[in-house]
């Protein structure tokens, strides 16, 4: 079966993987030079980095299934770490190598700066949610979803927003406490202690999945079409045509706002939000005890150390930085995280739409279309996670085995 899949993102990638693997003639179309989307490598000053600085959990199991399957491992490309999130004003919760839900229940007892009662009551609230399967009465927002577990100590200003932040990029008073119960299921929630686990890339996002993938799509005989933007996608006698040419079924795995012009029926409204990811070179070498931190207080939210004395500062959601050019937002940085007359250089990388925006009752589309020959992908409709790359993959997976079974009855 000849089939097209438009987007070369992660879910685009995984989609082509899994119908060339299942046998299908598959065509990825990518308008972008290369592969990867939101998620790609980038040059910078020599380095190899990424467009944005991206974290991962243990739980990204279909994305680490996938880079097995492309030849890509990831026990050597990640640095895998037990989670610990540590910010600037001395907070530190570290979880320690235990088997679930030790681990978590241990990390929150031996939290810094926390009052007893306060752990107390979270691991109650946290057992509670957990028996109800993280399933929240009706929609709300984080902050409201807080409020009422009077969830208003410590412990929501140094891990629950700053979660919150990192996994939906938006801010708890505006974010979907649906979606971050998902986030906590998956992970502080889930019963595998290595779920829990931070994955810090040892490469560039390009060398961890996109590259492999582009090798061993060509290597079983995939075309992908790199600089080749869809135009126009129409019905035809038992198929679907792209710019003209006949497939026998097509997926549309472009980010939620290309959508729309290709397949009307399935466009979509979201608002978005943006990420900042400014890169810092130093001189001399500076050391971090952790190669993640989490700041508060300023327009930076993480700080990561990519090694060869290049940090990642992460600028999540909207605010008051977007008003700020390159030059200016790098010199905030560098007094806000008390950094006195840096000499090396620096690089700021803004996505304006990183991600669509997370909040309560958001629509998110079926996989299906209105033709039976053409199915979705992305992130925006794997409506289980926010924006997220295993989002990405899960969905780019689902609809290659969807296309490939040409919509068996429903
Ligand atoms: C800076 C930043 C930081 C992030 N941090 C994290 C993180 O820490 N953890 C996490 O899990 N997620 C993170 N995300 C989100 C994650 O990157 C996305 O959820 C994921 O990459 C989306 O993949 P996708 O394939 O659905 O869409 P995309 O990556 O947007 O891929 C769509 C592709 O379609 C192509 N395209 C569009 N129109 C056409 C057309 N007409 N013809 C051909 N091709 C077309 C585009 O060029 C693009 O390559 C972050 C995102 C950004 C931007």
């Amino acid at each position: 079966m000849k089939i097209a899949v438009i987007g070369g993102g992660w879910a685009g990638i995984a989609a082509a993987v899994e119908l060339t693997a299942a046998g299908a003639e598959t065509t990825l179309f990518e308008a972008g030079r290369v592969l990867g989307g939101r998620a790609r490598g980038v040059e910078i000053e020599g380095h190899k980095l990424d467009n944005g600085q991206h974290i991962m959990l243990g739980a990204y199991r279909d994305t680490m299934a996938l880079m097995r399957r492309v030849g890509a491992d990831p026990d050597q490309l990640f640095d895998r770490r037990p989670l610990q999130v540590i910010d600037n004003t001395g907070f530190l919760l570290a979880l320690p190598r235990l088997p679930a839900p030790l681990n978590v229940a241990w990390g929150l007892l031996s939290a810094s700066g926390v009052s007893l009662g306060e752990k107390l009551r979270t691991a109650l609230w946290m057992d509670g949610i957990k028996r109800r399967g993280f399933k929240l009465p009706g929609e709300t927002t984080v902050a409201q979803w807080l409020d009422a577990a009077g969830q208003t100590g410590a412990l929501r200003r140094h891990l629950w927003e700053p979660l919150c932040l990192a996994a939906l990029n938006i801010p708890a008073e505006r974010a979907s406490a649906q979606l971050f119960a998902n986030v906590l299921r998956d992970s502080l929630g889930s019963s595998r202690r290595e779920d829990t686990d931070l994955l810090l890339p040892r490469v560039d996002l390009g060398q961890l999945l996109p590259e492999p993938a582009g090798q061993w799509l060509q290597a079983h005989h995939a075309q992908i079409r790199l600089s080749t933007r869809v135009s126009q996608i129409t019905e035809a006698e038992n198929g679907i045509a792209i710019d003209g040419e006949t497939f026998a079924a097509a997926i549309i795995a472009t980010a939620p706002q290309h959508v729309g012009a290709l397949w009307p029926a399935a466009a979509t409204d979201y608002a978005y939000e943006p990420i900042a990811t400014v890169y810092r070179n130093f001189e001399p070498k500076m050391k971090s005890s952790f190669p993640l931190s989490n700041r508060l207080g300023g327009h930076c939210q993480w700080v990561v150390d990519r090694g060869q004395d290049v940090l990642a500062c992460v600028l999540s959601g909207h605010g008051d930085w977007e008003k700020l050019n390159d030059v200016a937002l790098a010199a905030a940085l560098d007094e806000e995280l008390g950094w006195p007359n840096p000499t090396g250089w620096h690089k700021v990388i803004r996505e304006k739409r990183a991600t669509f925006a997370a909040i309560p009752g958001l629509h998110r589309p079926d996989f299906k279309t209105s033709n039976p020959h053409l199915f979705l992908a992305g992130d925006y409709t794997w409506a289980d996670y926010p924006a997220t790359l295993e989002g990405a993959v899960r969905s780019g997976r689902r609809a290659g085995q969807w296309a490939m079974a040409m919509r068996p009855a429903d």
